[in-house]
């Protein structure tokens, strides 16, 4: 355990790039040998689009990061946050502080992104793809990026995490990103047998139906007790998914960089109402 947080407390920000590259890599081929859905859609014009909005988030946390490094070393140079005040054990801040981190920074900030209306308003460009695949999980407005910079940050106060924690903890965070955002083919019983623990790509492609209330639940990234916990947990027949999101489903509105650069501030769109007969 010693080596785990002494490499994450010195990872060199070229480690950092390539567990994001070398995770991207991994789940793209695999997408291409084993995919779940094999529409046939410009994969070329897909991947530009969502790596130019991967860029844009890598700018953002690549100049905010000075500011995370900042708070978690006052944190703990000030005693500040759960994992201070209780003076846990190294073991301790691995296994409750990495779930913690996973709950503030992800699971409540997704949730809160998507109950406050202008908020919603930047995490929607997430949600306009309709072709989720592992390239979808950094498909974030840079607006979205900084608000989840600043969850990112609020957590680390809460937690009291040290660099080490921080640093694995987003490691982990954008593997499991691209992981559950696969658009793999993987057997039912391997998928429901780490889903008990991990969110999957069965469990996380609903949040991408187009329709809530659907698009309201599984909000999970790394772990998934965290939906079973709050009631936001959704098992469906992933067959007769839809991806996008109904309010934005023109292909400019969906797949133009400028379109959903400007989409937050083009005013909020009610969700369509859903009927019975759309039930999966
Ligand atoms: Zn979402």
């Amino acid at each position: 355990m010693d080596a785990i947080i002494n490499y994450f407390e010195h990872i060199p920000s070229s480690h950092r790039s390539m567990i994001l590259i070398g995770g991207l890599t991994f789940f793209f081929l695999l997408e291409n040998a084993v995919p779940l859905f094999k529409k046939k859609y410009n994969k070329v014009s897909h991947t530009g689009l969502n790596i130019f909005f991967t860029l844009t988030t890598i700018l953002i946390n690549f100049f905010m990061a000075f500011m995370l490094v900042n708070t978690s070393d006052w944190v703990v140079a000030e005693g500040i946050g759960i994992l201070q005040w209780t003076s846990a054990a190294p073991w301790v801040a691995l296994v409750f502080g990495f779930m913690l981190m996973d709950f503030l920074g992800a699971w409540l900030a997704h949730y809160i992104e998507h109950h406050v209306k202008w908020m919603w308003q930047f995490h929607a460009v997430h949600h306009t793809d309709q072709n989720v695949d592992t390239t979808t999980a950094n498909r974030h407005h840079p607006g979205e990026s900084v608000i989840r910079f600043l969850f990112t940050m609020a957590a680390v106060v809460i937690v009291g995490a040290p660099m080490w924690l921080v640093f694995l903890y987003q490691s982990a965070s954008a593997l499991l990103s691209q992981f559950n955002h696969a658009n793999v083919a993987m057997p039912d019983w391997l998928d429901n047998t780490i889903r008990l623990v991990f969110c999957t790509p069965n469990m996380h492609r609903v949040h991408h139906h187009y329709r809530q209330p659907y698009s309201d639940t599984n909000y999970g990234n790394i772990f998934s007790f965290w939906d079973r916990i709050f009631g936001t947990h959704q098992v469906t027949d992933n067959s007769k998914l839809i991806y996008g999101l109904d309010t934005h489903m023109t292909e400019r509105e969906a797949n133009n960089v400028g379109a959903l650069l400007k989409l937050p501030f083009d005013g909020y769109r009610d969700h369509i109402e859903y009927t019975e007969e759309e039930k999966l």
